[in-house]
């Protein structure tokens, strides 16, 4: 069983989140500390098959911490300033 990523919403069958790749890799690399790199992060995400999902659901919840569908926190910010 793939361990679930979000624990806040419980995993639905279909839900997007069990394709995520994230759930398979080091979730720290997601949240990296303040001047860490985001790119080992982005890397898997570009693999990802979800990531459009991903990255609606962070923009939709506004999701102000980590990597989400390859974006950081600051691209997504940009994103929704920009009406993305
Ligand atoms: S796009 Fe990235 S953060 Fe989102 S589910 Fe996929 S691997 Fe995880």
């Amino acid at each position: 069983m793939i361990a679930d990523p979000w624990p806040l919403a419980p995993l639905q069958p279909g839900d997007w989140r069990w394709d995520a790749l994230c759930a398979e890799t080091d979730p720290e690399a997601f949240f990296p500390l303040k001047g860490g790199t985001t790119a080992p992060a982005k890397a898997i995400c570009a693999r990802c098959t979800v990531a459009a999902e991903c990255l609606a659901y962070a923009l939709l919840h506004d999701e102000r911490f980590g990597i989400w569908g390859g974006l950081s926190e600051r691209q997504r910010r940009r994103m929704k300033r920009a009406g993305g």
